[in-house]
């Protein structure tokens, strides 16, 4: 799926504090298409992405799936677009404790009408070992990989990943990586990624940096050279 996002703005209140989070964001990002997020710290990046997948409102403007406006949706027709075509990794998981590792994946593929192999995503992030034993048997590692299996499996329109290698050791940050650029080859997911690791921004196709509300720079077709041109600070 495509989405649009057309003059989308947030402001939080907090007491008598406003903050302005998002200011008049205009963003298309095609079908397909891999989209890095970068920006210090309270730039506003995961505003965009909750805000963006429907996780919180938006203050102001249009955002489109396809054709489909969900800044119409009512909140149920909200959730039910969500659950059936967005994935989600986050850096904290909120994996099931009474449900083993195959079960919990086995839920994420319930949500779907066209879900992937279970025993295949197990594998691709390397869990297939690990089918039988309930989440605080394992690692935190292990956990994140198992929340991530239960996004993937869904076959999602869309993913989005806010910082999802942030607490994984490099070998499974690799790992996940490439489950998420085989997605995107095989079944041509959308995939938005927040980051700050350099080597996360060469899978994309694009790259944005956010700076205090607003998209403050765009890279095109980032590549292996071109990548020392992005300021990461
Ligand atoms: P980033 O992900 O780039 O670190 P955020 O999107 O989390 O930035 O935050 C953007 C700005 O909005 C920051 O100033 C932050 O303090 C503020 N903010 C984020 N979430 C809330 C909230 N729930 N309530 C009030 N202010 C918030
Ligand atoms: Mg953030």
């Amino acid at each position: 799926m495509g989405i649009v996002l057309r003059q989308v703005s947030k402001v939080y209140k907090t007491g008598e504090v406003e903050t302005s989070a998002l200011k008049d964001i205009d963003l298309t990002i095609k079908e397909g298409e891999v989209l890095i997020v970068l920006g210090p710290s309270g730039s506003g990046k995961s505003t965009l992405l909750n805000v963006m997948s429907g996780l919180d409102t938006p203050s102001a403007g249009e955002m489109y799936y396809n054709d489909l406006a969900i800044h119409k949706l009512d909140q149920r027709g909200l959730t039910k677009f969500r659950r059936k075509y967005l994935g989600f990794i986050f850096q904290q998981y909120n994996l099931l404790q009474n449900l083993s590792v195959k079960e919990n994946i086995e839920m994420g593929a319930a949500l779907s009408d066209h879900p992937l192999s279970i025993d295949e995503v197990m594998d691709a992030v390397g869990l297939t070992d690990k089918a039988k034993k309930y989440p605080s048997q394992l690692s935190g590692g292990e956990q994140q990989r198992v929340a991530i299996a239960r996004s993937v499996v869904k076959n999602p329109a869309v993913l989005f990943c806010d910082e999802p290698t942030g607490a994984l050791d490099e070998k499974t940050a690799c790992q996940v990586l490439e489950l998420l650029e085989k997605m995107n080859d095989l079944y041509h997911t959308t995939i938005v990624i927040i980051t700050h690791n350099p080597s996360i921004a060469l899978m994309g196709d694009r790259v944005i940096k956010m700076n205090s509300g607003i998209i403050h720079t765009v890279y095109e077709n980032v590549d292996k050279k071109r990548v020392g041109e992005i300021k990461w600070g």
